[in-house]
């Protein structure tokens, strides 16, 4: 813990931290000391990790990213923050991402990271010009930059798998309803997906045992499935494995860079024992409007309940409630935020609902269905994450620009299906490139295998 701790404080210019208190990480490691004495340590003991800042934490502030949450304090604990610390691992701190996690550059976040003034973006480690993607920014960094073993990220439409693939790390995100939604601040609630960042499948595989399972009783969409021990495959020869490569995830759009560095790895599987099948998802570019039509909706629903009232930042002077509710959100949430819940509260009005919300479930439906078309001729979908390779700081400001980087990520997510991404190689400006695999339902094991047979 102390290394680590050492090697965050030594890289605060990459603004991945926005809470660390060295004094609870140093008691929470003496307790894992105390329980490797006792003989009763848990399977991640000791494993120093650090949580995105959507957890809510007891032991640390919780914000989201977001002016809104300054400052504040949960009175419990993420589920998956709980299991996290009862096998043992040592909470770092908090990361940053975006706010509420809106985004794929982790850019937006709107509270100062540690050691810092003012509000920064992430960087990203392999060249700190560039953003390390998003929403899940800061874990990703974190790790990369080994400030901390392993970190969570959540995963709307993609905010675990493309931050993964820009910092060169290994994440991801299981089945809609494997990892328990309690304590996860809501973005939108049919998608959110919590999942581990490491540096290997392996890694993902121990902390992914720990943190999935069921949690009935306090997610409405929880699945009562049991826990499962993710490593038992990690060994599991790929010979024979039918991979599936959708057309139209090398269609235009896709940098050469990216098309070389993802060809290259789908050679090495061969190279593996594993054939190559040609699969069809036709819907892949409905993928983008259709979630960026679902996402706000659910958005501006669930981010109604910040009303300068229950939770976070009040304005200071309001006239009557109206006005209250009107500056609290209008001064507090960023412009993205903003966005967003004005689209969702515009699709879900009557008049538009039937044009706008209605056609976008019908499609993410149709989205579904031709994964379940896919999979009668495959085993795992592979493709790659990201159309491009990290871009620079600030190139992606207009928003259109970069809703439309995230349409490899957004298929899975409609789908609820467990997605990942891997390291296979690097791209221009030496750049990381994570190849995205795509499994069934439930399929969270054979995906990490297969990452696993390549690392
Ligand atoms: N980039 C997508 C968005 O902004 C995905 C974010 C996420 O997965 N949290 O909504």
């Amino acid at each position: 813990a102390q290394h680590f701790l050492q090697r965050a404080k030594a890289q605060q210019a990459l603004g991945a931290f926005l809470a660390l208190d060295e004094d609870i990480t140093l008691a929470q490691a003496q307790a894992q000391d105390a329980a490797l004495a006792a003989g009763q340590a848990g399977p991640l003991a000791g494993v120093p990790i650090g949580h995105k800042d959507v957890f809510v934490t007891r032991d640390f502030p919780t914000t989201a990213s977001s002016r809104m949450l300054a400052g504040y304090r949960s009175p419990f604990d993420a589920t998956v923050v709980t299991r996290l610390a009862e096998a043992g691992c040592v909470t770092l701190g908090k990361l940053s991402c975006d706010e509420f996690a809106m985004g794929n550059g982790n850019e937006s976040a709107a509270i100062a990271p540690v050691g810092m003034d003012a509000p920064a973006p992430v960087r990203n480690p392999w060249d700190t010009q560039r953003v390390p993607g998003g929403s899940s920014g800061g874990s990703a960094a974190a790790v990369a930059a080994r400030m901390v073993a392993a970190a969570t990220g959540t995963d709307t439409g993609g905010s675990i798998r493309q931050p993964a693939s820009f910092c060169g790390i290994t994440g991801i995100k299981p089945t809609y309803g494997r990892a328990s939604r309690y304590g996860m601040i809501a973005y939108a609630s049919s998608l959110d997906q919590a999942g581990p960042m490491a540096h290997s499948a392996e890694d993902c595989a121990l902390l992914l045992s720990v943190m999935c399972g069921p949690d009935t009783e306090r997610d409405a969409t929880s699945l009562d499935v049991p826990a499962e021990n993710f490593t038992r495959q990690l060994g599991d020869s790929i010979e024979g494995l039918r991979i599936g490569v959708p057309a139209q995830f090398f269609a235009d759009g896709l940098a050469d860079d990216v098309r070389t560095a993802i060809d290259a790895a789908l050679k090495e599987y061969e190279k593996l024992g594993a054939t190559l099948v040609p699969v069809q998802l036709p819907r892949t570019q409905l993928s983008v409007p259709a979630y960026y039509i679902i996402s706000p909706a659910e958005a501006s629903s669930n981010l109604s309940r910040f009303d300068g009232v229950r939770y976070g930042h009040r304005t200071a002077n309001p006239v009557d409630l109206q006005d209250l509710y009107k500056k609290s959100r209008a001064e507090a949430f960023g412009d993205e935020v903003q966005r967003r819940i004005m689209i969702g509260a515009y699709v879900l009005s009557e008049g538009y609902y039937d044009a706008y919300y209605l056609q976008a479930q019908k499609i993410r439906r149709l989205i579904a269905n031709d994964f379940q078309a896919a999979f009668k001729d495959c085993d795992v979908i592979a493709g790659p994450v990201a159309p491009s390779v990290a871009w620079q700081l600030g190139d992606k400001a207009d928003p259109l620009a970069s809703y439309l980087a995230d349409v490899f990520t957004l298929p899975a997510s409609l789908a609820g299906l467990p997605a990942m991404s891997l390291p296979v190689g690097w791209g221009a400006h030496q750049m990381p490139v994570g190849l995205q695999l795509i499994g069934n339902y439930l399929q969270e094991g054979r995906l990490l295998n297969v990452a696993h047979r390549f690392q």
